[in-house]
């Protein structure tokens, strides 16, 4: 599903000249001006020795599409847009969207599919992929006072280490993608990690490799009974650690702040440290 914000519209470019500058047609636009009349023939560009016709021959038209929230518009021939996260449901990490859904955290989508160690992992048709930090981490968490990438671009299992009320937590994707970027403005930024884990919390994004990126993973019903399973256990956890950092029973939202140390790394290295599962699959 494209982005709600994307627009489409016609624009022109005259290909004779040394570079392409597409100007978007519409209402207050003068359609072609000069270019669209005979009195093309006094363009410089235009060979003295040409017929002449009603319009320029080097005039071209072209679909284009645009985001209609920018402040600054950049138009994409129809031809070269259709990979763009514009295009496909990646636009609900563009900083740009987030910007207007905002208040509103993003929620998980049933698509997402889960690591063991609370990652997720989003895969769009044409093979891009983001990977975040899933909803029981940021709920334990609270919040996030730091983000280290540890893999930035290339064929890699993402890396990075957060750092939770004083401790350096590293944590590793289990399977490889093509890393193309990562969300750099969760590093001025950490607290979107915790507030907004599904949306401007996301840290990598790249391709999918087909084969190793999805190996292993949960999703659906078998991914929900896991995150429930993963709940009692925290609580189980947490009880027998820091009684008081319970409300009836459930681990208090930001339970890691309560943590002494010793407690906190335990904590993390229970749930999210690399494992293996602890449903059937
Ligand atoms: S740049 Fe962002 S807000 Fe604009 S159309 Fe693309 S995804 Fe939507």
């Amino acid at each position: 599903m494209p982005c709600p914000f994307l627009k489409e519209g016609r624009a022109r470019y005259c290909h004779a000249a040394p570079v392409r500058k597409l100007i978007l047609d519409g209402p207050g636009v003068a359609g072609g001006g000069r270019c669209a009349s005979p009195d093309y023939l006094k363009c410089d560009l235009v060979g003295k020795d040409e017929t002449r016709q009603n319009r320029c021959p080097h005039l071209e038209e072209i679909r284009v599409q645009y985001c209609g929230v920018s402040s600054v518009t950049k138009l994409v021939p129809f031809s070269d847009s259709q990979i763009s996260s514009c295009m496909s449901n990646s636009y609900r990490y563009c900083d740009s969207y987030l910007t207007l859904a905002r208040p509103h955290a993003s929620s998980a989508t049933a698509s997402l599919q889960y690591a063991p160690n609370h990652l997720w992992l989003d895969v769009e048709e044409s093979g891009l992929c983001h990977v975040g930090l899933d909803g029981f981490l940021a709920d334990v968490a609270g919040s996030i006072d730091g983000v280290t990438f540890v893999t930035l671009r290339g064929t890699h299992c993402p890396a990075l280490a957060l750092t939770i009320h004083g401790v350096e937590w590293p944590i590793t994707f289990p399977n490889p993608m093509m890393i193309q970027k990562v969300n750099t403005r969760v590093r001025s930024d950490p607290t979107r990690l915790a507030a907004d884990p599904y949306g401007a919390g996301w840290l990598f994004e790249g391709w999918e490799l087909p084969g190793r990126t999805r190996t292993g993973l949960v999703a659906g019903e078998q991914a929900a009974a896991w995150q429930a399973e993963e709940r009692e256990r925290l609580a189980s956890e947490i009880h027998e650690l820091q009684p008081v950092a319970c409300d009836g029973g459930a681990p208090v939202r930001g339970v890691a702040q309560l943590l002494p140390r010793q407690n906190l790394v335990c904590v993390l290295q229970h749930f999210f440290s690399k494992r293996d599962w602890t449903v059937e699959e």
